[in-house]
């Protein structure tokens, strides 16, 4: 088994890739150390090797993570990535930095007034379903822009961008295509005069085509602690 240490580096080495590939600035992509289901020790050993933003999809168990590494908070970025039920948002606002799974108001409302103001602003992205798949998480495009403006104006929050996640694709060009809708309603959205800059798209199967169509934030699990 490769250790954590050299997984990143090999991930690392992915982005400038695929930043060379499509001539973007490997700076313009941030790297999400998806850390659900690994251990807090995980996340210590990526954090030793520079690692400083994780994600969690489950809120229980990433504030027991949080938690469990509180000597390290704040060298520490946490993210939740996960669907959000309005029960649970009250732990999410007072352990996470961030959240990239807004999809309706009111779980923003609830973020927004149970943020706890000794904290800084809650950084969140609306979640998009650019499939239209009628089961999957996400608000739909034509919702995204009156979201995004209502989001916007709540005290606590601040608004950074958009995440989604596509079905995967048979190939780059198709994947590629599907994070492109992604990326053309951000740009929709900053036309609108909405300040954003965060497009969280891509994992470890298919961050090339992610990258290639824009992303500024990549959120890689496997490739990095191994399979769940
Ligand atoms: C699990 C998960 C990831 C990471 O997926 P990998 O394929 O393991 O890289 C990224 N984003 C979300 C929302 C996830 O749930």
């Amino acid at each position: 088994m490769t250790m954590i240490v050299d997984k990143l580096q090999q991930v690392r080495a992915r982005i400038v890739t695929a930043c060379t590939a499509c001539g973007r600035d490997p700076a313009s992509v941030r790297l999400l150390a998806v850390s659900k289901t690994f251990p807090a020790e995980a996340v210590r050993e990526a954090r030793s090797a520079g690692q400083i933003a994780f994600g969690e999809n489950y809120v229980q168990e990433g504030v027991a993570k949080i938690e469990a590494l509180s000597d390290l908070r704040a060298g520490l970025e946490w993210h939740c990535i996960g669907p959000l039920q309005s029960n649970k948002t009250r732990p999410v606002a007072a352990h996470f930095d961030w959240v990239h799974s807004i999809d309706r108001l009111k779980i923003a409302e609830r973020l927004a007034e149970q943020r706890p103001p000794e904290l800084p602003p809650l950084q969140v992205c609306l979640q998009v379903n650019v499939d239209g798949g009628a089961n999957k998480s996400g608000v739909a495009p034509a919702e995204a822009l009156p979201l995004a403006r209502a989001v916007a104006a709540l005290p606590r929050l601040r608004l950074r961008g958009l995440m989604a996640i596509p079905e995967p694709a048979p190939d780059f060009q198709a994947q590629r295509a599907l994070f492109l809708r992604a990326a053309a309603l951000f740009d929709e959205l900053r036309a609108a005069g909405l300040e954003l800059d965060t497009l969280s798209l891509g994992m470890s199967a298919d961050l090339e085509a992610a990258i290639a169509a824009g992303s500024t934030m990549v959120r890689i699990g496997t490739a990095i602690f191994g399979a769940r």
